[in-house]
């Protein structure tokens, strides 16, 4: 009987691959998520030539969106990588996760998120960070994207997942004007009060935390934030202020997709 109960997610599985085979997100081959041929049109950013800054599939030397003619960049975040830029089997690949509820695929995007951060950065960082999708969008997903995929990465880096904002929801960015998209956007994250608990200013008397193994409650220093797309930077860079100003001291960045 045990055996049979232990049979019974492989039978459902095997039902449900009859009735919804496997398809490919790129050609809808039968059987697998991503065949060789769509893996090997994936559009690969060649990290040689990125923005250091902002995860750019050009501008290694000076990318003219982080920096202006002086050399100046506002971004609170210090770097950024992006694995892809968002075209072709990229876009695919983002919408079916999303849109079309394939929760196999958070393991690939963790698995293109891993190929492009730099090994020093996993020394750096204390913590693994995602942008969180808000309450509307999870309800109707049935589940958080990133945190899926953060999950899946934290799986592969050893580094702990810090669920450390809440996405508000906030109205619509097409439907405003230039001037309230930005006080809009900076309204779209809150840091989490559990989060904020053990980050009270110390006294002097009271010993530093330890740079790398911090309680789960608390901010860490040094945070890897990642994300699906990068557009225009908009939404990290507001989830990045949030997180800067509440006490987290450096934030590197990567994401799946960058559009171009
Ligand atoms: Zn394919
Ligand atoms: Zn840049």
């Amino acid at each position: 009987m045990n055996t049979f109960r232990n049979l019974l997610p492989e039978i459902a599985g095997g039902f449900l691959e009859l009735l919804w085979p496997t398809r490919c997100i790129g050609c809808d081959k039968i059987g697998v998520l991503l065949c060789s041929r769509c893996d090997n049109e994936l559009p690969r950013i060649d990290q040689l030539m990125a923005c250091p800054r902002c995860g750019a599939p050009y501008g290694k030397i000076l990318c003219t969106e982080c920096y202006d003619s002086q050399g100046f960049c506002e971004l609170s975040f210090c770097a950024a990588v992006a694995a892809l830029e968002y075209d072709g089997v990229a876009v695919r690949l983002v919408k079916e996760y999303k849109d079309q509820h394939e929760r196999r695929l958070s393991a690939l995007m963790a698995h293109l998120l891993y190929q492009v951060i730099p090994a020093d950065w996993l020394l750096w960082a204390n913590a693994l960070g995602y942008i969180p999708a808000d309450n509307r969008a999870i309800r109707r997903r049935g589940f958080d994207h990133m945190q899926d995929a953060a999950s899946e990465l934290a799986n592969i880096t050893g580094l702990p997942v810090m669920h450390l904002l809440d996405k508000c929801e906030v109205v619509d960015q097409r439907l405003l004007g230039r001037a309230a998209r930005e006080s809009n956007i900076n309204a779209a994250f809150a840091v989490r009060s559990d989060a904020l608990q053990s980050n009270q200013p110390r006294s002097p008397s009271q010993p530093s935390a330890p740079s790398r193994a911090q309680p789960r409650s608390s901010l860490p220093a040094k945070l890897l934030l990642i994300d699906d797309v990068l557009t225009t930077g908009a939404t990290m860079e507001a989830a990045a202020r949030a997180l800067l100003e509440a006490g987290v001291d450096d934030i590197r960045v990567a994401v799946v997709a960058r559009v171009w």
